[in-house]
């Protein structure tokens, strides 16, 4: 539900800083900025134009705070209502005392995400977009940056979009015959219905096959780190990160507990875990290490198996190598300095093979492009025009869409009218969930809730 009352927040992250930004938004911003600033310059606010001048407690005189200002008057504003946006300094006190005057004026502290709330009920961006604000604030990597400002600019509404226009002339000319029930579906137009829907099927599931790819580039992967004892997972693990983050020994099973630490490798925001190396020992507490290590490997998204190249293949390493049965695994030869004595027993179990000197560094960075390579730029997504499914949300409306489909194509040789349109009308709600159009109020307080004050 959408009142269109007047709302304010403060628009910049709490704390101190440099300046602080008092949003508000409704038809009362223009007035609450003529009660509360003073424009240095006579003219009062004009639209889309910075002034600068006093904030003012009128009822008492008091001054707060010297700000600027600015007015943007609706439809050009991010709401597309009347907008006033006060800069004021940035030290919490100053940024609340503005707050606590603007929410005198008869305004409403906004919930979170009310902003993009309003900027989707007034149509400037479907939900696709106002997802994508939220990632564009949360991104962690560049990838997740660049995706969800394509997202924001509207690269997948469109390919929607086309989707939901197949779909509706679709459904046109099944609703035709519907009306006229004594005509019979012609061949000319079963082909034209057949072609739409087709359209719409072929999108759909070429989005659903971005999915995997946009998932990875928005909220990055998991890479655990596993090998026996003394492979030399914490010196990797520091040169990954840069840094002497792990401790680093010739005592074999120092490692007791997992370490957990998130890099960027050519803007894929990844999150490496070392582990405990994995061998047989009777020490109660490198067990308890172990069996974490063990645990955690159905939950990576890719495992780097470390072996050390300068001794044989041994049990230890076979233990390992069954407890990855089935998972994506790199495998990394350290030691590679030293005289070669490790031969792998299968080579073909692995994605890659990579060989590495933890100790000077040879290596790192061809590691570091093959992890990439296992996640991004598989070919399914379109990498020019960066278009790809990373919500669950959309995910499972497109899969919803794709099974109504299927439903209309296996009832097409019946040729009931009724029950083709209630297919192609239920893959229209599910397309129309993913811009928003069907969304449901509990769904859109779900989505908004989740950003941030302000926003
Ligand atoms: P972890 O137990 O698997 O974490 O292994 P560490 O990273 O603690 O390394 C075990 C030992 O191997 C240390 O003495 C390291 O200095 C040494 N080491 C690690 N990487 C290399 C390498 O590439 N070459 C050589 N010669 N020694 C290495």
């Amino acid at each position: 539900m959408y009142i269109r009352d007047t709302i304010a927040a403060v628009s910049t992250p709490p704390g101190n800083g440099g300046i602080g930004i008092i949003r508000v938004s409704g038809d009362n911003a223009a007035a609450v900025g003529n009660t509360i600033f003073k424009p240095v310059c006579d003219g009062g606010l004009v639209s889309h134009r910075f002034s600068f001048g006093t904030i003012c407690d009128k009822a008492t005189g008091e001054k707060i705070d010297e700000a600027m200002a600015v007015y943007m008057r609706a439809p050009h504003s991010y709401t597309r209502e009347d907008v006033l946006e006060l800069h004021c300094h940035g030290g919490w006190l100053v940024v609340e005392r503005v707050l606590a005057l603007v929410l005198s004026c008869g305004v409403r502290l906004a919930d979170p995400g009310e902003f993009t709330r309003r900027a989707f009920l007034n149509g400037r961006i479907d939900l696709i977009q106002a997802e994508a604000v939220m990632d564009i604030i949360a991104s962690r990597s560049e990838a997740a940056l660049q995706l969800a400002q394509k997202q924001s600019e509207g690269a997948l509404s469109v390919r929607i979009e086309g989707v939901r226009v197949c779909l509706l002339r679709a459904l046109a000319l099944v609703e035709a015959y519907i009306d006229f029930p004594d005509d019979d579906l012609g061949e000319t137009d079963v082909a034209a219905i057949l072609v739409s829907v087709g359209e719409a099927q072929n999108t759909i599931t070429g989005l659903l096959s971005t999915f995997e790819e946009g998932r990875v580039m928005r909220d990055g992967v998991s890479v655990l780190i596993v090998g026996k004892p003394n492979a030399g997972k914490s010196s990797l693990l520091n040169r990954l990160l840069n840094e002497n983050r792990a401790i680093v020994t010739h005592i074999p099973g120092t490692t007791r507990d997992i370490i957990e630490e998130t890099v960027n490798f050519d803007g894929l925001s990844v999150r490496l875990l070392d582990t405990a190396g994995i061998r047989h020992t009777d020490d109660l507490v490198e067990q308890e290490g172990i069996s974490r290590a063990l645990e955690k490997i159905p939950q990576a998204d890719l495992v780097l198996a470390v072996f050390d190249a300068s001794s044989e293949f041994s049990q230890e390493d076979q233990l390992i190598l069954d407890a990855l049965a089935g998972r994506r695994t790199v495998a990394v030869l350290n030691k590679t300095d030293l005289q070669q004595r490790f031969l792998f027993p299968n080579v073909d179990r692995f994605a890659a093979i990579v060989r590495i000197i933890a100790l000077s560094g040879d290596g790192i960075d061809l590691l570091k492009q093959t992890v990439c390579k296992q996640f991004l730029h598989s070919g399914t997504t379109d990498s020019r025009e960066l278009v790809a499914l990373s919500r669950a949300r959309h995910r499972d409306a497109l899969v919803s869409a794709e099974h109504c489909l299927r439903q209309f194509y296996s009832g097409l040789s019946d040729r009931n009218l009724e029950l083709l349109a209630l297919d192609l009308r239920g893959a229209l709600q599910a397309v129309g969930a993913v811009t928003g159009q069907t969304a449901t109020d509990e769904v859109l307080d779900l989505i908004f809730s989740s950003f941030c004050i302000g926003k």
